[in-house]
């Protein structure tokens, strides 16, 4: 193939869909930070994991799946690689991955690269302890505000002897001042306990948590508008954990919980954060394995392409703001 025969091909995101490498969206992969401003970057390190690992290998499939995806969001005609400089810029290098703390300290450094060089990260873990040494480099500044969607609210405490898994990221994150937790909201969460005050950490500390049933009650408009309210004008980051959605559509996760969200509903709830001053996401807890249909990676790949949109628009809102 050459551009004589096909101009239009230039842009390799444009080219027939099983060409090429499956750099994720087929966007072109960079490492040179200078050239980026949204940095779309692996995470493949599942150490933090209680029950059923696997999500080291999300990344990867989560590429090969983002294939599908083309450049502009249909629905809200956003063309978030028109707005900015989007790139793959690869994966966060863990060196000592036997070593929860150590392989944190790892990804916090990778993710304080990237943030010095003012790109915005978008991130696909990973199981979920990952989010915390993301936010130790996005919430340097200040605490931030934080949408969280999963079917748990991750602040618990010690299990087995370690306060960093990936059932506790959260509260780490507010006891190290990262956030601001009357500005968390956590939504989607449901599923047996042994504790029934499991989620203590989330209440007391004065998190707006939705339970699954509040959520199917008020519908997705009124999720989004209590959202929005809670998150307020300061600096956002959005945590997707996968498991918020119902495991017909995402069986392969580590952790997963009947009545969850459905894809669209999942969509419609990223678009509605349009408008938010967001400065960084995570997808995480996609453990392919555990999906041989490909479901969960293509559910994934779709719903990091929603979190771009969101993200571009807020980067491109922030950059017309300054010039
Ligand atoms: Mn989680
Ligand atoms: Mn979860």
């Amino acid at each position: 193939m050459t551009d004589t025969d096909y101009p239009e091909f230039a842009n390799p995101m444009a080219r027939p869909r099983y060409t090429g490498l499956p750099t994720f969206m087929r966007a072109p992969w960079e490492e040179d930070l200078s050239q980026v401003d949204i940095g779309m970057v692996g995470v493949p390190f599942d150490g933090g994991v209680t029950n059923r690992p696997g999500s080291r290998h999300g990344p990867r499939e989560v590429r090969n799946q983002s294939s599908l995806l083309r450049m502009i969001n249909q629905l809200t005609s956003v063309a978030p690689h028109s707005l900015c400089r989007v790139a793959d810029i690869g994966d966060a290098w863990v060196p000592s991955p036997f070593e929860l703390t150590q392989s944190h300290a790892a990804i916090e450094a990778h993710f304080k690269r990237i943030v010095a060089a003012g790109v915005v990260p978008l991130s696909i873990g990973g199981d979920h302890s990952v989010s915390l040494p993301i936010l130790r480099a996005v919430a340097q500044q200040q605490p931030v505000a934080m949408v969280h969607i999963d079917a748990h609210c991750d602040t618990g405490d010690d299990y087995m002897g370690s306060k960093f898994h990936h059932g506790a990221p959260f509260s780490r994150a507010v006891e190290e001042g990262l956030l601001d937790p009357h500005k968390v909201v956590q939504i989607g969460i449901r599923g047996p306990v042994n504790d029934p005050d499991v989620w203590r950490f989330s209440h007391e500390s004065g998190m707006r948590v939705m339970y699954m049933d509040e959520f199917y009650r008020l519908g997705v408009d009124e999720v989004i508008r209590i959202a929005r309210e809670v998150a307020g004008s300061g600096p956002v980051y959005v945590s997707f954990d996968i498991d918020s959605l119902d495991p017909a559509f995402a069986p392969g996760t580590g952790t997963p919980e009947i009545g969850g969200l459905s894809t669209l509903e999942a969509q419609l709830l990223i678009r509605g954060l349009e408008g938010l001053d967001l400065i960084g996401a995570d997808l995480v807890e996609v453990a392919p394995a555990f999906d041989p249909s490909g479901n969960t990676a293509m559910a994934g790949a779709n719903l990091m392409f929603e979190l771009l949109c969101v993200l571009a628009t807020a980067w491109h809102r922030r950059h017309a703001a300054t010039t």
